[in-house]
Order: structure tokens, then C-alpha cells, then sequence
């Protein structure tokens, strides 16, 4: 990557910037690539390397998120019924990236798909009758869809010894247990994968420049965007002119739409929440639990705080990864300043964040609780997992921020919390941003096609024919469409070497 000091010509006016060289920014440079190849693209990211920040993999569970173990995605309804329509949802989502993935190593993307990728069955696992009816109900909801062919129950605790030894071994036999298996579970290296994605944009003429944060967007009268960079080593200044940004920038992208200046971004706000995990790398730990396993949150806690105990491929090194664990810091992104979260609070933002402030109880009770909790207190929720667990085998580590998205909710006027990921566009189409974290990474190329479609309407009819070629299911509903469903699973199966 390109970080030269005066790498960047004054003059240059590429037709697009993308703020941020994350999982985002990667992907919408490759579909770019498929769909306008001959446009000139810039990325400017003010870090020294690209995908450091939540892309970075220990900064994220590398979940592939598709709904096979979150329980967060099937909420019980009215009379234990369990709606499997968020499920769906979010499955067919990751199917779209497996997808284009898949495309992209056919293409000749560098390097193979299992530094990116790997199978890890995806298990979700509950205590206590009300849990177990929970589990069958959900089971029952699920094992009807052709997306979750496939999903095993269980509530034998010998079965389960040998699905998850580690959870299991020494766990007080009357303990009422179920758990369901998926054996299409992955885990996904998103820091692997955004590398090789700008890499592979590289060699096709985009232009990827390190350590060049970009801190002012304006639009001129021209209808372009004049994207003011600040050399990070240097300190030099520097003006391009674009026809269109992503402010792909994570945490970033708040203040940068607000310095825009985009009526859409007005009501918007973020309230930052740093994951922490502790991590072990003890082979027979390790060798204990080879699956990724998430349980239910705590009644009235949100979502982000759901367990889960992750076997974790990372660099060819195999270690499991407990949490999250929540942390408060008033920074947007880890190498962020103090003072992101009062410089974000704006007049036209500040009724939001007060509403949720007197809103949320959750999510401040959450947080009061995790920030109480000491070294003993994190062992014990992690013997919850692991019974067995010896404090000195685990080590815990910083993850990424995540900026929860408050927004105005337009029929009451009042601020909400958002656990989601929220697309803003504005300037007629011709600026767009990403606000908020979750399912993340793993949903990026449908989050990314969102993009072409809201911003590009009119050259849909030319790009639809080519993304329907890189991405089979794109237009279409593979949960309706059995037969596609079979053909796509069966040759991005094969293409990412995902049969074990
Ligand atoms: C604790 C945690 C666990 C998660 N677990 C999962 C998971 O299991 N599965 C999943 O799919 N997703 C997960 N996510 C979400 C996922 O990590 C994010 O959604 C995703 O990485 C966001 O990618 P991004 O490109 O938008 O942002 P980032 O990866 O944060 O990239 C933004 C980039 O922009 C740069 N930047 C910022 N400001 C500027 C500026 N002004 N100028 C230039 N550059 C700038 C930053 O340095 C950074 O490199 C998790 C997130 C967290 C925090």
C-alpha cells in the first residue's frame, strides 16, 4: 500500500473516495471492480496499514454471522413461538457473500480461501426447561427452512459431551441442557480478507494510500465532493475532488457525514462500547471445543452482550475466544481521541442522545454491571461456559469499538438505540457512510450492493446482468428457490474449500 509522503497528487480527481480501508471500503472497491472496472477509485486510510481497526481480526468474533447459532436473530414470540423470518434474513445475507467470495477466488483473488476462511460447526446451547422449550421451539421453526438444512438437536448430555467436551466436562449432571449444531458454521478472518481484497484492487489500478486521514468534505458547486486529506507522518495537507465517497470509515463515518453537512445525518448519533475477551491458546483447550457456541443474553440486556465461546483459526494459530465482555471508552475507533463522543453530540443530535440516555435503563445497567465487574467476577460468568475453567489459562484482550447507532425515531421524535448497521446516504446520492456494527462484516456485500442500488439507481440496468453473474442469488430468494439454493451452496462449498 502506498504511503509515501506526497504520494497523492493535488490534482488528482478520482471518480470515487473510500474513506477507510475496512471490510467495507474492500468490499465496495471489488464490487466496483465488477461493475465499472474502468472508474478511477481512491482510498485513503489514516492508519499505517489497512484493516486495523474492527476488521482487524482479534478485533472482531469472526463470526460468520447467518443466524445458524444467535439466538439474538430468534426471539420468542407469543406462546413460545419462535419466528424464523430475521433468520432467513440474515443466512441468505451471508450467502451473498459466500457468494461473491467465491467469484473473487475464481477470479484469481491472491492467496487461498482458507486464509479467510474455515468450517467451525456454529452451536447455540441453553440451561433450564424454559431454555430447552425455547431451543425446540426454535428448532422446529428453523429445520422447516431449506437454509437451515441440516440443524441438529439435542438434549442428551452425553450427546452434547461429545459435541462440546469442554462445556460439558464437569457440568452438575442435573443441569437440564439443549443445544443446537449447524455443521455449515465458518469462521472468517475479516482482517485476512479485506488485505486481499485491497490487494487485489491494487493490482487493478485502485490506489490505496496509508496514513492519510481524511478530515474535511464539502460539496462544491460542481456537484463533486472536495475531500480534504492530512498527511498522518507529514502533517501535509492536500484537496482531491470526487464524484462520489464512501465514508466507510467504522467508527469514523459519524463525524465525517456530519462534517458533510448532509440533512440525513441530522438526528444521528453514536454511543461507542469496546468488546473485551478473554482468549486462551492451550492446545487441550483448544482440542476441547472445536465449534463456536453462543448462548442467550441476560433478560434485558442487549444483544452485543449475548456469550459466546469461539474456536478462532487465526494465521494458522488455533485458540478459543470467551465474551464479549463490555468496556466504556469515549473513543469512536481504538486509535481514536477522548473527545469523539462530546464533539459528536451536535444541536441537531442532542434531543437523541438525551431520549436514549433516559430510555435505554438496559443498556446503562449492562454497562454499570460489566464495568463493576472484577478479574473474578468475568471467571465465574465464564464458568458458565466452561466449568472447569482455571483463570490462569485465560488472558483477556481489547476488541474493537463498536458505535451503537442512535437515531430520531420518526413517529415518536424521540431518540432510539439501534443494534444494527445503518446505511445514510444523502447529497442525491452522491455521499454515502455506514453507522453501527452488527452483523457487521459478515453482511458487508449485501450492505455494499444496498450501496450500488440506493446511489446508482440509473446504472442498475447495466450492472444488475453483471452482479447476477459474480453473485448467482442476487435479485432472487434462495429460500424460496430450493434448487439455486442446493447449486450455490454446493459450488461455493467447493470453492472456498469449505469441506473440512
Ligand atoms: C467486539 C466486536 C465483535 C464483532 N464480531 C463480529 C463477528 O463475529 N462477525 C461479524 O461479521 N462482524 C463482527 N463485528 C462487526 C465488524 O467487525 C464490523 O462491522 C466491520 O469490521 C466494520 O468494517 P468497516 O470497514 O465499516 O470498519 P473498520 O474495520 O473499523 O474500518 C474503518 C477504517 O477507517 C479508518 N478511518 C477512520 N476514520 C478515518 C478518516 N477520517 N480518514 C481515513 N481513514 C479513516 C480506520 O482507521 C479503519 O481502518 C464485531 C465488531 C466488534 C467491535
Amino acid at each position: 500500500m502506498t504511503s509515501q509522503p506526497g504520494a497523492v497528487p493535488d490534482s488528482a480527481n478520482p471518480d470515487v473516495v473510500l474513506v477507510g480501508g475496512g471490510i467495507m471500503s474492500a468490499t465496495l472497491a471489488a464490487l466496483l471492480g465488477v461493475v465499472a472496472p474502468h472508474w478511477n477509485v481512491t482510498v485513503f486510510e489514516s492508519a499505517g496499514d489497512v484493516a486495523g481497526e474492527s476488521s482487524q481480526a482479534w478485533n472482531n468474533a469472526g463470526t460468520g454471522h447467518s443466524a445458524l447459532c444467535e439466538l439474538n436473530y430468534t426471539p420468542a414470540g407469543p406462546g413460545g413461538t419462535v419466528d424464523p423470518t430475521k433468520a432467513v434474513t440474515i443466512n441468505e445475507q451471508f450467502q451473498v457473500s459466500r457468494q461473491f467470495w467465491s467469484h473473487l477466488v475464481r477470479a484469481g483473488l491472491t492467496g487461498a480461501p482458507k486464509e479467510f476462511i474455515t468450517p467451525v460447526p456454529h452451536i447455540s446451547f441453553v440451561t433450564g426447561t424454559d431454555g430447552r422449550a425455547y431451543m425446540r421451539a426454535r428448532h422446529t421453526a428453523l429445520a422447516a427452512q431449506p437454509l437451515f438444512d441440516g440443524l441438529e438437536y439435542s438434549d442428551d448430555p452425553a450427546e452434547l459431551a461429545e459435541w462440546i467436551p469442554l462445556m460439558m466436562a464437569g457440568r452438575d449432571p442435573s443441569q437440564v441442557v439443549a443445544a443446537t449444531r449447524s455443521a455449515a458454521g465458518t469462521d472468517v478472518n475479516f482482517g485476512a480478507l479485506t488485505r486481499m481484497l485491497l490487494e487485489d484492487a491494487e493490482e487493478r489500478g485502485v490506489a490505496v494510500h496509508v496514513n492519510q486521514r481524511v478530515h474535511g468534505l464539502a460539496r462544491e458547486t460542481d456537484g463533486r465532493w472536495k475531500v480534504d486529506v492530512r498527511d498522518t507522518l507529514t502533517g501535509e495537507r492536500r484537496t482531491v475532488r470526487a464524484r462520489f465517497v464512501f465514508v466507510g470509515a467504522g467508527g469514523g463515518a459519524l463525524p465525517l457525514l456530519q462534517k458533510a453537512g448532509i440533512p440525513e445525518i441530522a438526528g444521528f448519533g453514536g454511543f461507542p462500547v469496546s468488546g473485551k475477551f478473554l482468549r486462551t491458546r492451550s492446545p487441550e483447550l483448544v482440542s476441547g471445543h472445536q465449534a463456536k457456541v453462543y448462548g442467550q443474553a441476560a433478560v434485558g440486556a442487549p444483544p452485543m452482550s449475548v456469550p459466546h465461546l469461539d474456536l478462532r483459526l487465526i494465521d494458522g494459530d488455533h485458540s478459543l475466544m470467551f465474551g464479549p465482555y463490555a468496556g466504556f471508552s469515549p473513543k469512536f475507533l481504538k486509535a481514536g481521541s477522548m473527545f469523539d463522543l462530546p464533539r459528536s453530540v451536535k444541536p441537531n443530535n442532542l434531543g437523541s442522545m438525551l431520549g436514549v440516555a433516559r430510555t435505554e435503563m438496559a443498556l446503562t445497567r449492562y454497562l454499570i454491571n460489566e464495568l463493576m465487574q472484577s478479574g473474578a467476577d468475568r471467571h465465574q460468568t465464564l464458568r458458565h461456559f466452561v466449568p472447569q475453567a482455571d483463570e490462569h489459562d485465560w488472558e483477556m484482550i481489547t476488541a474493537g469499538q463498536r458505535v451503537q447507532v442512535i437515531k430520531r425515531d420518526p413517529a415518536t421524535g424521540r431518540g432510539v438505540l439501534q443494534f444494527g448497521t445503518e446505511l445514510v446516504v444523502g447529497g442525491d446520492g452522491t455521499v454515502a457512510g455506514l453507522l453501527g456494527a452488527s452483523p457487521g462484516a459478515s453482511t458487508a456485500v449485501s450492505a455494499m450492493l444496498t450501496l450500488l442500488e440506493r446511489c446508482f439507481p440509473e446504472r442498475m440496468p447495466t450492472w444488475r446482468p453483471r452482479l447476477q453473474e459474480a453473485i448467482p442469488s442476487y435479485g432472487r430468494s434462495l429460500a424460496d428457490d430450493p434448487a439455486l439454493l442446493a447449486e450455490v451452496r454446493a459450488s461455493t462449498m467447493q470453492t472456498l474449500e469449505l469441506n473440512g
